[in-house]
């Protein structure tokens, strides 16, 4: 899948090259190919070329990533985002065999105007300025519909499903969703880690579940065909939200507390309440997240430990995979946003501590490599097929507009 050719399947075109005189950032960005080794996972030719075709013939959505360049040293990001433009990574997406990916945007880093993210004018910022670059080119396109999603599949283009983490944006207002989903926007996470006038983020130390404001959102998230997503929420506020929809609920970038025990992992209470949803799971792959005790070196081997024990605990046709992985340092992001991203990870046991994920390290090479392991461990190309993307699509089929 993956080509050592930048250009390969695309029309040559850099984010924001249609800018006189071009934009001139005072620092390089990370590579789009080729940043890490490649992933070895031990496939034979057989297992690599089925692996290969069911990416080819089945539609493949990522329910979370960030899909656009970083700044070749991390520390550098606060000042990327002050410009309010992330770079689409247009060669890595095309080499990719995604169909379409939830592409979050700069999310709890978008810190465009000042140095807390979520602001409104910030928000809407990122969502134009991405836009405004995506349409100087046709090979990556947004996503709004289903049939949107099946003509990028039909065409070989790569859908992107906007989608924000939180909607700490909105404050107190329940129409500024309809403005979101104006601006295109699909996909809404409750609360991140800090609560906000819809309910509790998950790093806070009591539970108080959903607002009544909370609840009046989660209505007109319905009526808009805006799908929900927890995966930041607190427990009581996933299980309220699960409660309260009368539509399925995502839980796009996840994982197990009964695998590994931090507050970004969820209870299999809330599990079975996403699933009871018509929701779907998506396992992250984010450092240090998805860890397992059977395998306490993060790798794909304990993000999978996850995925096994969901489509245990709730079935297959409820999990899919949002790996959360971007182009660029994610080890380092985590570093320079620490005070923004704390709180998730806290009192993990003790595990090792990883440079990057292997196998599971950018938005161009997970599929081909969750694909890869799916088939190496004896998956039916049936339930290949659900979770790279089919369950995905069936949920969101009963979530958004026509
Ligand atoms: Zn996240």
């Amino acid at each position: 899948m993956a080509s050592s050719d930048p250009g390969a399947g695309t029309d040559g075109y850099l984010a924001y090259s249609y800018l006189e005189p071009p934009l001139a950032l005072p620092f390089p960005l990370a590579p789009e190919l080729g940043r890490v080794p490649p992933y070895d996972g031990g496939l034979t030719a057989d297992e690599r070329a089925r692996a290969d075709r069911l990416l080819r013939e089945n539609v493949v959505i990522s329910l979370h990533d960030h899909p656009v360049r970083f700044p070749a040293d991390m520390a550098d990001t606060p000042a990327y985002n002050r410009t309010g433009r992330q770079h689409t990574a247009y060669a890595g997406l095309a080499a990719s065999g995604l169909t379409v990916v939830f592409d979050n945007l700069m999310d709890g880093t978008a810190c465009v105007t000042g140095h807390a993210p979520w602001r409104w004018d910030d928000v809407v910022t990122d969502l134009g300025m991405r836009q405004a670059d995506l349409a100087h080119q046709d090979r990556v396109v947004v996503v709004r519909t289903v049939a949107d999603v099946a003509r990028v599949k039909a065409e070989g283009r790569v859908g992107l499903v906007l989608g924000l983490e939180a909607a700490t944006p909105i404050e107190n207002e329940v129409e500024r969703l309809d403005v979101l989903h104006g601006l295109g926007l699909r996909q809404i996470g409750i609360a991140y880690s800090d609560s906000n006038a819809l309910g509790s983020g998950l790093a806070e130390p009591r539970d108080g579940g959903l607002t009544s404001f909370g609840r009046r959102a989660v209505r007109r998230m319905n009526q808009l065909g805006l799908a929900i997503d927890v995966s930041h929420s607190s427990p009581q506020t996933a299980l309220d939200v699960c409660a309260v929809s009368d539509r399925p609920v995502l839980l796009t970038h996840g994982g197990a507390r009964a695998v590994w025990d931090i507050p970004r992992m969820m209870p299999d209470d809330v599990l079975r309440a996403v699933a009871g949803t018509g929701g779907v799971i998506g396992i992250s792959a984010a450092p240090h997240t998805t860890v397992s005790t059977a395998h306490p070196r993060h790798s794909i081997a304990s993000v999978m430990d996850h995925a096994e024990h969901v489509a245990a605990l709730v079935g297959v046709e409820h999990l899919g995979f949002g790996p959360d992985t971007l182009y660029g340092d994610h080890v380092g992001l985590h570093t320079v946003f620490a005070d923004l991203m704390g709180g998730a990870t806290v009192g993990a046991p003790p595990h090792e501590r990883v440079p990057y994920v292997d196998g599971l390290e950018n938005p161009t090479e997970c599929f081909a490599n969750i694909a890869g392991w799916l088939v190496q461990h004896g998956w039916s190309d049936d339930d290949v097929a659900l979770v790279l993307g089919a369950n995905a699509l069936r949920a969101l089929g009963e979530t958004w507009l026509p």
